[in-house]
């Protein structure tokens, strides 16, 4: 059992109420580190020291060229301890080696093009319609970011706020989530290994529950970057509107992947297999409902529980093994309840629908990969998050009506649209309310592309140019050219 401290201002502390959290591996059911279970006077300890940073020379003064060359030292120190990063990962939430290795392989991208990005950006001249004036713009960073990150992919989604909020000039205060922060704690070395300055990035580790309030809420506290649920996300977007303050929420999602009739069946049912199955069903993009045209279904159906059932459970540590144990003792229970409920309404379970009990999923807490069939739209099942193994087919007979389906939720994250129909290709990704969509491809995502919900999956956009801008305020600045200010008594 090892004890991991906190970063805070430079220096790795523990809690100052001296508590702790345990964290668990999934494979293994077993605790393997402790965690300081921070207080609200942790928060206040970090974000005091976040905005002393914020507002010292050592950062205020680095110009913005030599703010990117940091981010790109921090890009090439992942790239060097990607495999070990990886490996904790795997430990800490139970998510694929291969997976994590390839996330953390690609990582560093965020970083090189961030630090590209924050010497280019630009204020502007305002062609102002004053005589004897001159009027132009600044971007300005915003001040402390608070950064709460949720248990799956821990580093690349803290990365997406980071990496754009470092690149502004803004300090942060990042909450992993208390089911991953052992990946966050080694991270938090290799900032100081690049040259931040003390406080520029903090990280409070803890229960949302003891601390969330603290830190969204706090006066010094500027912007809050949010990822996880949609009701803790609307909590978040709750409190932090007290304060007037800006966030960005990436949050859950029910995405379609619509087979058309003309679809290319055997790399449908792969894309199909990978929107659900990968990552175990533990993405916000997971495409947990399959919207397949009603000529198709029976031969698609038969092709798609074919290849699930060659699946790989087992061992998340070993590269061979396909799908994982999920990541915690509660969503494993939450999981079975929603297939409970499933098969309660009525839809008709053709694959898995049991905890996994194979000898290779010793005692982790493993679901069988899972398929619904007979599924209504209505379904509290085609409604809902499971965030879990388990997917659900929905007949369609012509386009209206697979866009009707697929944008009948209240989540818009993605979608996903098999076809060989270009032309319908446009025309449906146009229909469809959700802020990807994946035409004959899913689950790809890229440092240069923006990524972020509709509707209850969200606000605001991570990656790509605009994503910096969500960490930016503008200014405008007016110099009177003139010579004698005029008279104030006479109206001109
Ligand atoms: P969660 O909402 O339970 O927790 C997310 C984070 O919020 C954690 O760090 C948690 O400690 C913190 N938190 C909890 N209560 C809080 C409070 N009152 N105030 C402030 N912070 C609080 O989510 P989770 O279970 O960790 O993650 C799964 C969810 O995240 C899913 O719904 C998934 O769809 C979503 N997600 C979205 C994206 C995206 O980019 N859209 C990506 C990954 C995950």
């Amino acid at each position: 059992m090892q004890d991991l401290q906190m970063l805070c201002d430079g220096r790795w502390v523990n809690a100052q109420n001296g508590e702790w959290l345990e964290t668990f591996n999934p494979y293994t059911g077993a605790a393997w580190a402790r965690v300081p279970r921070a207080g609200v006077e942790d928060v206040d300890r970090a974000v005091q020291a976040a905005r002393r940073a914020y507002v010292g020379p050592a950062w205020r003064n680095l110009t913005p060229t030599a703010r990117g060359a940091l981010l790109r030292r921090l890009g090439d120190l992942v790239a060097r301890d990607a495999d070990e990063l990886a490996e904790l990962e795997t430990r800490d939430n139970g998510k694929l080696i291969s997976e994590m290795r390839a996330q953390m392989r690609y990582m560093p991208q965020w970083y090189y093009y961030f630090g590209g990005l924050a010497d280019k950006v630009e204020g502007r001249v305002i062609p102002i319609d004053k005589p004897d004036c001159f009027n132009f713009t600044w971007d300005e960073p915003l001040g402390v970011v608070a950064a709460i990150t949720p248990w799956n992919s821990p580093l690349l989604l803290a990365t997406w706020k980071l990496a754009p909020a470092l690149a502004a000039g803004n300090t942060v205060v990042w909450k992993p989530s208390e089911h991953s922060t052992a990946s966050a704690l080694a991270f938090g070395r290799l900032f100081e290994e690049a040259g931040f300055p003390p406080g520029v990035v903090n990280i409070v580790s803890g229960l949302g529950s003891d601390i969330g309030e603290a830190l969204v809420t706090h006066p010094d506290v500027a912007k809050v970057a949010f990822t996880g649920g949609d009701q803790t996300g609307q909590h978040v977007y709750e409190m932090a509107a007290r304060g007037i303050k800006p966030v960005t929420l990436e949050l859950g999602g029910k995405s379609a992947n619509i087979i058309c009739a003309d679809a290319d069946l055997d790399n449908a049912v792969k894309g199909a297999v990978s929107g659900i199955f990968a990552a175990t069903g533990q993405t916000c993009i997971a495409g947990s409902r399959a919207l397949v045209h009603r000529d198709i279904h029976d031969s698609f159906v038969d092709k798609l529980v074919a290849f699930a059932r060659t699946a790989r459970m087992g061992d998340p540590a070993l590269p061979e093994t396909q799908i994982g144990p999920v990541t915690t003792q509660a969503q494993l229970k939450k999981i079975l309840d929603y297939i409970d409920i499933a098969r309660a309404g009525g839809a008709r379970c053709v694959l898995g629908g049991t905890p996994g009990s194979r000898p290779e999923c010793g005692r982790g807490w493993f679901v069988e990969p899972t398929i619904f069939c007979d599924v209504r739209p209505d379904m509290r099942i085609a409604q809902e998050e499971v965030f879990g193994p388990v997917l659900c087919v929905i007949p369609f007979d012509n386009d209206d009506e697979a866009v009707r389906i697929a944008n009948d939720t209240r989540y818009g994250l993605a979608a996903g649209l098999w076809t060989r129909d270009m032309g319908r290709a446009l025309n449906l990704s146009r229909r469809l309310e959700a802020g990807t969509v994946w035409v004959n491809t899913y689950r790809a995502t890229s440092f240069l592309s923006p990524f972020g919900g509709y509707k209850r999956s969200g606000i605001g956009r991570e990656s790509g140019l605009s994503a910096i801008r969500e960490y930016l305020q503008e200014k405008s600045v007016w110099i009177s050219t003139g010579g004698d200010v005029p008279n104030p008594f006479v109206m001109r």
